[in-house]
């Protein structure tokens, strides 16, 4: 069969904010399956902050893009044909061969997941790695005690959204967000049950946070890095943990970012600041899917979605989302 594949590859490596020429769409005809291949109709993929850093050529935990090659990424998708005997067609997968509409893929390179579970969008964000970031952070590295009072910076997102509200399952006494904005900070105590959020937007995030949080912060989860990351160290109590998530506030940056300046408070309160990757953590898959599908089924976890339709918007989707588009996990259908 031919099947002509519309692909997204990086044609240029940005600098700064990207713009529609660092990329391409490309139409290229799709290879013959070999032996026990799958072919793949991409259904939904994801786009996600670490794609921005991914476009520098820089060596970090994961390769940057190929320029002129197709991009990758998390999707969902389902099998138009197969030669593996043990993945029959109409099966749903997860693998990493998004920004494309169709995939070829080894089994090795697949997972298979359960639709009758939840929506598949669902195993790109809550019940994925978004859900899992947010659920290893708080039980692995910077861990929620009962009592605690918690920071969650970019908290109307993919991973802030459910870090909130698994902060509040794990004992804490009070949770405060910070967002972009007034909707998006009346969202977070509306829909994610913060007690509190801070519209980092309106200036002076540090006067802010200590007005939330008047006896200091116990456990901080950083999404954002750069004047988050001061705020919350300056309002940290004594042995406070710091989830070192992500730094979206810097991934444009063009020159090295400052430090916090406040950072030598970190001696003298005993604050433990410890960076994750959630790959490392995938251990936790197993048991953490079917507990976060029973707490959506039984409606004790919100996960929001935002939804951009067409492969062809996939560039834009990324953009927007990196400007704060999204409220809960940014996804292209396609
Ligand atoms: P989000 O859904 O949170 O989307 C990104 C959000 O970042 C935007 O919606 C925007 O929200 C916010 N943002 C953008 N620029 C700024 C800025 N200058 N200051 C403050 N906020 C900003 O994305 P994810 O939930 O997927 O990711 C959140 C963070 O977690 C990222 O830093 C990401 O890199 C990290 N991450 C880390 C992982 C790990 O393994 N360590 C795994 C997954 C994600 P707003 O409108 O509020 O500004």
């Amino acid at each position: 069969m031919s099947i002509v594949n519309r692909e997204w590859h990086l044609a240029a490596r940005p600098v700064g904010e990207p713009t529609a020429s660092d990329f391409s769409f490309v139409s290229a005809e799709l290879e013959e399956l070999a032996q026990g291949q799958i072919l793949v109709r991409n259904d939904w993929m994801s786009v996600d902050p670490y794609m921005r850093p991914r476009m520098n050529d820089v060596p970090s935990y994961i390769p940057p893009f190929e320029l002129d090659k197709p991009m990758t990424g998390s999707a969902v998708g389902t099998v138009l044909a197969s030669r593996s005997d043990s993945i029959p067609v109409g099966t749903t997968v997860l693998h990493f061969c998004g920004w494309r509409e169709y995939a070829i893929l080894d089994k090795s390179a697949i997972q298979v997941v359960d639709p009758a579970l939840a929506p598949t969008q669902a195993y790109l964000g809550v019940l994925g790695t978004t859900g899992l970031t947010a659920w290893a952070g708080l039980t692995e590295i910077a861990p929620v005690r009962k009592g605690d009072v918690v920071f969650v910076s970019a908290a109307a997102g993919a991973v802030g959204s459910v870090a909130g509200q698994f902060a509040r399952r794990l004992g804490a006494s009070r949770v405060i967000g910070s967002a972009g904005g007034p909707d998006k900070v009346r969202r977070l105590t509306a829909d994610f049950g913060f007690d509190a959020g801070l519209d980092y937007r309106e200036g002076d995030l540090h006067r802010q946070l200590k007005a939330a949080a008047p006896d200091g912060i116990d456990v901080y989860f950083d999404n954002v890095g750069g004047d988050h990351l001061e705020a919350a160290i300056g309002s940290m109590n004594n042995y406070g943990r710091i989830a070192m998530c992500g730094s979206v506030s810097t991934y444009h940056a063009t020159s090295p970012v400052a430090a916090p300046r406040n950072l030598s408070l970190a001696i003298g309160k005993r604050i433990t600041m410890r960076g994750f990757i959630v790959m490392d953590h995938m251990n936790l898959m197993p048991t953490f899917v079917p507990r976060a599908a029973g707490w959506l089924r039984d409606g004790s976890l919100h996960a929001d979605e935002t939804v951009v339709s067409g492969i062809e918007n996939a560039v834009e989707a990324f953009l927007a989302m990196m400007r704060g588009a999204n409220t809960g996990k940014m996804l292209v259908r396609l």
